[in-house]
């Protein structure tokens, strides 16, 4: 049976329920597990830390090595991203550093084409060095004529933080040709967008933000093959850059109903996209399929614009720092993906780290929208908006005044 996405989300990662007696997910904190026998013991522990399964008869051995609770997650992410496996991380850092070390320094292939705009950590993490490759950021286009011999990953992301282009994914894989491609998928979750159908190699999330869409969990995971899948679970053992049992536990119960959750903060979105684009104080609005050059790429690779809007202020910073104070609805706060609605300054929070020429304008805020009813959100920005304009006319005069 063809199952649609909506009961995958339900049902995925529940095949052992019956045979364990259970209906919902054990969570299991063993640290350590009762080895049957030293050979056994030992042929499962080498099987897992060279990245493959426990062995039958061998048992977990060692919870650095491989959790139950944590597998359930991943089969069931990797069921809705139409992949092989999945392998889960302590956060989307620690998943985009394991797929930098197994696919870079791993495997003597020290450089990484990166397309910008990306989220101000991913684009710290490639800028630093710290993992030993180097980073070659570039536009969409440029990808071909950024491939080196030694290139071994190319990096994007679609929607991008904060500003939500769109990039082609078919296309740059294209452009990749044999260099395995990663796309940070968080932004449009695996309902909305499926990289590997596209030819991508990786689909990463912060699991932090939609998947587990209730603001309490720091998490990642990459969605790949089992080849792949294997490359990444060896440096999670080696680097210890594990997913907790009580998180995996929640993103699992957290992926039943993303669809619905992300139905619903689509809908709202689009509305407060369109009224947003109406007002006075707001020079322009960033949500996918506004822009009248990207909809047929938007038709293409998404099934839905997602729930994030990016707006740039006519009154500049003042505007965007009165506004983030005045909201009494949304919270002041970086994140983004759950059930309330987050309103957040790019340049000075999320995209701090990136080099100036790349970071995003003063004049932009980027809104989070949650599952609060539409009109409240609106109600709540049109008085923060008031404070905004109040700000940025006091500052004009205040210029004024002083020259
Ligand atoms: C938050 C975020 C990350 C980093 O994930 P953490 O879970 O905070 O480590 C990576 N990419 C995008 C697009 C994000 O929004």
């Amino acid at each position: 049976m063809t199952l649609r996405p909506e009961t995958i989300a339900v049902h995925a990662g529940r095949t052992d329920f019956a045979a364990l007696g259970v209906h919902a997910a054990p969570i299991d904190l063993s640290s350590t597990n009762p080895l049957p026998d030293i050979e056994h013991g030992g042929d499962s522990y080498e099987s897992m830390a060279t990245g493959g399964h426990p062995l039958a008869g061998g048992g977990n051995v060692y919870a650095r090595l491989w959790n139950p609770t944590v597998a359930r997650f991943e089969e069931a992410l990797a069921e809705l991203e139409h992949a092989d496996a999945a392998v889960a991380f302590g956060s989307g850092m620690a998943a985009l550093t394991a797929a930098i070390l197994s696919h870079t320094t791993a495997v003597g292939k020290p450089h990484i084409v990166a397309v910008r705009p990306l989220y101000g950590g991913t684009d710290h993490l490639l800028d630093s060095g710290l993992l030993g490759a180097e980073t070659t950021f570039c536009a969409p286009g440029e990808v071909a004529a950024s491939i080196r011999p030694e290139t071994g990953l190319v990096v994007l992301e679609t929607p991008a933080n904060p500003t939500l282009d769109l990039v082609d994914i078919a296309e740059v894989v294209a452009q990749a040709g044999v260099v395995p491609v990663l796309v940070d998928n968080t932004f449009a979750t695996p309902l909305l967008q499926n990289p590997l159908d596209l030819g991508a190699a990786m689909s990463m999330h912060s699991a932090t933000k939609y998947i587990g869409g209730h603001g309490d969990v720091i998490a990642g995971v990459i969605a790949c093959s089992e080849q792949t899948a294997e490359a990444l679970r060896r440096v999670r053992a080696i680097t210890g850059a594990l997913l907790h049992p009580l998180g995996a536990y929640l993103l699992h119960r957290g992926l039943a109903t993303l669809p619905i959750r992300l139905e619903r903060q689509q809908a709202t979105a689009q509305t407060i996209a369109e009224w947003l684009s109406t007002q006075d104080g707001v020079l322009e609005v960033f949500y996918p399929g506004m822009r009248d050059g990207e909809r047929a790429l938007l038709a293409r690779q998404m099934r839905g614009s997602g729930a994030m809007i990016a707006v740039r202020l006519r009154g500049g910073f003042e505007a965007a720092s009165a506004l983030t104070s005045g909201v009494e609805l949304f919270t002041h706060a970086v994140s983004l993906g759950g059930v309330d609605s987050l309103i957040q300054h790019p340049a000075a929070l999320t995209h701090r780290p990136v080099a100036a020429e790349a970071r995003p304008g003063a004049d932009i805020v980027r809104l989070s929208i949650g599952l609060e009813h539409p009109d409240d959100l609106i109600d709540d920005l049109t008085q923060a908006l008031h404070k905004a304009a109040a700000a940025a006319a006091t500052s004009v005069a205040g210029t004024t005044a002083a020259r």
